[in-house]
């Protein structure tokens, strides 16, 4: 197999790259350390082992970003796909899986596909010279030895061990008429306007109803080999500075000086949580600085107490985890390439996407250039406005830097709405013409946004797209 793409780690990423692979007629050798070498969070030796819960949330392709994403790739032959539909058990509205039966039906058939070989070996340094393509697909709990040559190469603050992840909020669930654009003492900074902050106001009276609320609100727990995980960056969870002193968070995150309230001008707010343009299209925001470890309920109940944010709707709630993840949008090309070595190519949530089911999608789109590029093709990219797109966007170059010098900003994220282009014209009217309030306005614009993917992708795939494989 002198010409075979080495693919490294059979994870949700690495088995559909190689499925990709093998299915258009390549020559793959699959790497997978398991179970000579085994993960803090893998038990078995399978293949795609989903290591904690058993669902790929919700299968809803009208109304929901990853249900979309599964028909996407169910139209894409993935391997993943087929073995999650074929092993499926209730859950309702989402996608849940019998793990031992997804995994069996994953394993079986890689080893029993032609093209493919398996190798159960630890790749434990940089891939020798002469494999000339190679997916990295390894995962958020990527081998030491593997990770450190990783990081040898892209430099030590671009591989990041833990995620410190603030939520990010849809821009258009913002209340304006209590918020206000303005950057802390109007600075414009290397790349800003003046006014790239949203500032929400608190009084000394909200100031204290949300430290209340965060100091007694209940945090998420930690896996047992997390639970050394090292506050990192400055990046202190919110509910940790709240612990500090009750002034802590109004000396840091939520200081509210430089700032002017033009809705009440008179008033001096005691607080502010400040909100920072998250992508390139405007329509994510996160809140700066509040990386946090509450449970999730907690906080959206919590943070839903900030004037403004009455309303919000989160595209992604708080975390800390230990995850091993690239600086994306700074190190890989628009074809997951590593720009400093190119015949490296990188999947799944080493990536920066998150979940099993973007993790294997961004792996499907690895299998696919890669099999472009084997072919002497140029890898066809999928639109932004299919779901594949907006996720591929958000880990290649849909993310923005923060303007203000800091820690890296890129962290890992779902597939949701906010990473998708807004329509041109959202829909305000019913199917009898009635004028679409709330709630059915929110329906209506999801699924027009799904049907433009859909309509989009199968041009894709009919026009100038990729060799997509048989079935
Ligand atoms: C504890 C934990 C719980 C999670 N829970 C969920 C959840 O409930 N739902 C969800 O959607 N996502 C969850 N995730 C995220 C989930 O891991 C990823 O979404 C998904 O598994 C990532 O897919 P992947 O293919 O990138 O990595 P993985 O599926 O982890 O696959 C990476 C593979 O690479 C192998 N490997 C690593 N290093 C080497 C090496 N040097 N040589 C050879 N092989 C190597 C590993 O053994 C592994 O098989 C969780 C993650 C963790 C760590």
């Amino acid at each position: 197999m002198k010409s075979a793409i080495h693919v490294i780690g059979g994870g949700l990423a690495g088995s559909e790259a190689a499925w990709q692979l093998a299915q258009q007629g390549l020559p793959v050798v699959l790497h997978e350390m398991r179970p000579t070498a085994m993960t803090e969070a893998h038990k078995t030796s399978g293949l795609a082992e989903l290591v904690c819960s058993n669902s790929f949330r919700s299968d809803d392709r009208e109304t929901n970003a990853v249900g979309l994403l599964h028909q996407e790739m169910r139209r894409l032959s993935s391997l993943i796909m087929r073995a999650a539909d074929a092993n499926q058990v209730p859950a309702g509205s989402a996608l849940a899986v019998d793990r031992v039966g997804f995994s069996s039906t994953v394993t079986a058939a890689l080893e029993n596909h032609p093209l493919v070989r398996i190798e159960r070996a630890e790749v434990a340094g940089l891939p020798p010279a002469d494999w000339e393509q190679v997916i990295i697909a390894t995962g958020p709990l990527t081998s030491p030895a593997l990770a450190k040559a990783i990081r040898n190469l892209t430099g030590e603050a671009e591989l990041a061990f833990f995620d410190a992840i603030a939520p990010i909020v849809h821009r258009d669930t913002i209340d304006m008429s209590v918020a206000w654009f303005q950057s802390r003492y109007d600075k414009a900074g290397p790349g800003g306007s003046g006014a790239d902050y949203i500032n929400c106001p608190l009084t000394r009276e909200q100031y204290d109803r949300f430290v209340d609320a965060l100091l007694a609100a209940e945090k998420a727990s930690l896996h047992e080999w997390e639970a050394s995980t090292p506050y990192f960056d400055g990046c202190l969870p919110i509910e940790v500075m709240a612990e500090r002193g009750r002034e802590t968070l109004r000396h840091g995150p939520m200081k509210p000086f430089g700032l002017t309230n033009p809705h009440r001008p008179e008033e001096k707010p005691y607080a502010v949580i400040q909100l920072r343009q998250d992508n390139r299209l405007g329509t994510l925001f996160n809140l700066v600085g509040f990386q946090t470890k509450l449970k999730h309920g907690e906080q959206v109940r919590i943070f839903r107490t900030v004037p403004g944010l009455e309303k919000a709707e989160f595209a992604r709630l708080g975390g800390l985890h230990r995850n091993t993840f690239l600086n994306s949008p700074k190190l890989l090309d628009s074809t997951l390439r590593l720009e400093a070595m190119p015949r490296l190519r990188f999947a799944g949530q080493i990536t920066g996407c998150e979940g099993y089911v973007e993790s294997a999608a961004i792996g499907l789109l690895a299998g696919l250039f890669a099999g472009a590029e084997q072919r002497g093709e140029a890898p066809n990219l999928p639109p932004p406005t299919t779901a594949h797109g907006a996720l591929l966007q958000h880990v290649t170059g849909g993310h923005v830097e923060a303007i203000d010098a800091g820690p890296r900003s890129f962290q890992p994220m779902n597939v949701n709405f906010g990473l998708f282009p807004p329509l041109a014209r959202a829909p305000s009217k019913g199917p009898n013409g009635e004028r679409l309030r709330e709630t059915a306005k929110t329906i209506a614009k999801k699924r027009a946004l799904t049907a433009r993917a859909l309509a989009d992708l199968e041009r894709w795939m009919a026009g100038a797209g990729p060799a997509l494989a048989a079935e």
